[in-house]
Formats: C-alpha cells, structure tokens, sequence
C-alpha cells in the first residue's frame, strides 16, 4: 500500500492538486483536501494501493505539504 499524507496547516490553498488530480483532491474553504482521508494530528492521511495522480500532485505543490509514502 501507499500512503499519501497532507500537512494541512502548510496547505497555502494554490489549487494545483485539485487541477492536476481532481480525483483525490477537492477545495474546501481556503484550502485543498484529500478527499476521504482520515485526520491523524496534523496530518490528512489515505492509504491507496496506487498513489496515481497524486504523485504528480505533489510534485506539483508548491509547499511539499503532500507526501508520497511506499
Ligand atoms: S498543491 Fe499543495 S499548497 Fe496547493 S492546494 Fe494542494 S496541498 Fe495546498
């Protein structure tokens, strides 16, 4: 499995996940989310079998709040 983790708080709601993989990330408020992750402290967490479009998503976010674990 993979885990994808987002920093919320470091979240600074630029909308390049929710562009590049509207599948896995939606906005809410003033910034994105993992869509059906859990909250565990600081973190939204999912665990996927193939992180897929995300990958690109973190690659794409400007503050590295998303991060890719295999
Ligand atoms: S790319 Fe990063 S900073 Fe931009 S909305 Fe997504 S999680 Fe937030």
């Amino acid at each position: 499995m993979v885990k994808i983790t987002q920093d919320i708080d470091a979240c600074i709601g630029c909308g390049a996940c929710a562009a590049i993989c509207p599948k896995d990330w939606e906005f809410k408020g003033d910034k994105a989310e993992l869509i059906g992750s859990k909250k565990e402290g600081k973190l939204l967490v999912k665990e996927v079998s193939d992180a897929g479009c995300s990958t690109e998503a973190a690659n794409a976010c400007p503050v590295q709040c998303i991060k890719i674990n295999k």
